[in-house]
Formats: C-alpha cells, sequence, structure tokens
C-alpha cells in the first residue's frame, strides 16, 4: 500500500508512519529524516538544506522530488511505503504523481492528521529538536499554512483524502489511522 500522512508539524506523523509502516513492512520514507541526517553527513545537499530547515524554510521541490523518486525505487518500496513530509507543496504532489505514473503505479491513500493549532505549537516546543526554536516553529506552522495545507484540497478533489483527529492517545490515533486505511482487521 502506498500511504502519503499529511498534516501539519507536531501532528504525530512521524510516530504514526513509523508504527504504520513497520507493522506492515513498508519503509517510513521521511523527508526531513533524510535531510537531518544529509546535514549531519555534511554531503552537498545537507550543506545546501541547513540554513533552510533551520529557518523553519522549506528545501527546492525539484530536489526533494529527486530525493524520493531514488527513495522509491529501491527494491523495499516495491510493494509499499509510507511518506511522511512529503509532499509539501502542489508542485511535489504532481510530481510524485507522475513518478507513480510512470511507473504505472498510484496512491492508495492520502490520510491528514487533524489538531488544533494550539496544541500543535505545545508539541513542537516540547520536542526539542534542533530546528523547533520558537521563531522556527512560527514560521513552519505559516509555511505550514501557505504552501502545505492547499494540498488537503488538492486530494480531496480527488477524492483520496482521508481525514482522521490527532488529538488522544497514540493508541487511539494509530486504531483510527487503520481504520481509515481499511487495515483494522489486519493489524498484528
Ligand atoms: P519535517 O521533519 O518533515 O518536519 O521536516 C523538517 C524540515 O525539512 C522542514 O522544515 C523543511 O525545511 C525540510 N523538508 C522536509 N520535507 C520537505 C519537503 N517535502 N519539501 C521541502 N522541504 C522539506
Amino acid at each position: 500500500m502506498r500511504v502519503v500522512l499529511l498534516g501539519p508539524p507536531g501532528v504525530g506523523k512521524g510516530t504514526q508512519g513509523k508504527r504504520l509502516a513497520e507493522e506492515h513492512g513498508w519503509p517510513l520514507i521521511s523527508t526531513g529524516e533524510m535531510l537531518r541526517e544529509a546535514v549531519a553527513r555534511g554531503t552537498p545537499l545537507g550543506k545546501q538544506a541547513k540554513d533552510l530547515i533551520e529557518a523553519g524554510l522549506l528545501v527546492p521541490d525539484d530536489v526533494i522530488s529527486g530525493l524520493v523518486r531514488e527513495r522509491t525505487e529501491e527494491p523495499d518500496a516495491h510493494d509499499g511505503f509510507v511518506l511522511d513530509g512529503y509532499p509539501r507543496t502542489v508542485p511535489q504532489a504532481d510530481s510524485l504523481d507522475e513518478m507513480l505514473l510512470q511507473r504505472g503505479l498510484k496512491l492508495d491513500s492520502v490520510v491528514c492528521l487533524k489538531v488544533p493549532e494550539e496544541e500543535l505549537f505545545k508539541r513542537l516546543r516540547l520536542r526539542q529538536r534542533q530546528d523547533d526554536t520558537d521563531a522556527t516553529v512560527r514560521r513552519r506552522l505559516v509555511v505550514y499554512r501557505e504552501q502545505t495545507a492547499p494540498l488537503i484540497a488538492y486530494y480531496g478533489s480527488k477524492q483520496r483524502l482521508r481525514e482522521v483527529p490527532g488529538s488522544g492517545s497514540t493508541e487511539e490515533v494509530y486504531r483510527s489511522l487503520l481504520e481509515a486505511l481499511g487495515l483494522n482487521g489486519r493489524a498484528v
């Protein structure tokens, strides 16, 4: 199954995505993690991404789409994958559709996790990742609203979008996620 997890930073895409991927044998493809790793290793990509990440801004669409194209071609992604943090803009969503179409594939599901904005801010401040300072968190939420939230309408109009409440315990959210994906009977 090819799944996209959509939703603002701090909503729980990483936590839920990790479990969903692990329990079903699919790789979790997290563009944020891939970029942080590149920054840590000091690769050319990492050097290009570092300042943007620290400022809470997005890495260019073509760079990130190239990364996802390569990653989704790996053998472990053959039967499915969970995308966390990609696509984040309409051009990225178009690229994703295009790259899947070229392989005769399509997304099975796009799930949007939702929590109230005050709660997001609190969660992000607690998370204490290096790119989670107050100013960066605020910028990341603005970038989400302006550039990523339009994907809700984008996927909504293609009737592939499911919404899942992201408040409540991790367990409750996970159950709702499985249900939205039609996987509840198959959970381990
Ligand atoms: P995340 O861990 O998904 O919150 O991503 C951390 C940071 O990496 C973001 O604030 C962006 O600077 C960058 N990033 C991650 N995914 C993308 C993407 N799909 N497009 C552009 N930038 C991204």
